[in-house]
């Protein structure tokens, strides 16, 4: 494996152990010139998955570009990069049983699927940009969504004129 700091040809690899749930192996590698340290994971790939765009443009499915646009929703939640890697994972073989072309409003529905059980603020976070902001009604549509669900385990009724006491402080 290539040096990604100095690209020299060779690095050894100093350890090597099972991750996500042993559906990837982690290998920590020292590159021989330089003496960097850096990180590789081994996983399965069934498929080389071309992603169809809304324009109907074709780009090879980017497993970092997803991992990044997720992180990005949870930043500063409580979900670790392994709870990250393993959700990849998951929306990944999903798309792999389903054919070598995948819509990217596919992948956006896996990921919401899958945040939606992890964390409801990074899901709303994810789906707004995955809605994008063009559509407005969309994002409303899920914050409502995610509210209701909210409320339901908070029997406070609302007062109906918006006013008076809140009943969950009593
Ligand atoms: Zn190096």
């Amino acid at each position: 494996m290539r040096c990604p700091f100095c690209a020299h040809e060779d690095s050894q690899v100093k350890d090597s152990r099972p991750s996500e749930d042993g559906a990837a192996i982690r290998r920590r590698r020292q590159c021989e010139a330089c003496g960097a340290r850096f990180t590789t994971f081994e996983r399965v790939q069934l498929r080389d998955l071309t992603v169809v765009k809304k324009t109907g443009e074709r780009e090879p499915f980017d497993r970092e570009k997803l991992a990044r646009s997720i992180a990005i929703a949870c930043r500063k939640r409580d979900v670790s990069p392994e709870r990250i890697d393993r959700l990849v994972s998951s929306v990944q073989r999903q798309l792999e049983t389903r054919g070598d072309e995948v819509k990217a409003s596919e992948i956006g529905e896996a990921v919401m699927d899958g945040l939606k059980a992890i964390d409801h603020v990074a899901y709303i976070r994810f789906a707004s940009v995955y809605k994008d902001f063009s559509e407005p009604g969309h994002f409303a549509e899920i914050a409502e969504t995610v509210g209701e669900e909210a409320k339901s385990e908070d029997p406070a009724p609302a007062s109906p004129e918006g006013q008076g006491p809140p009943d969950r402080l009593l």
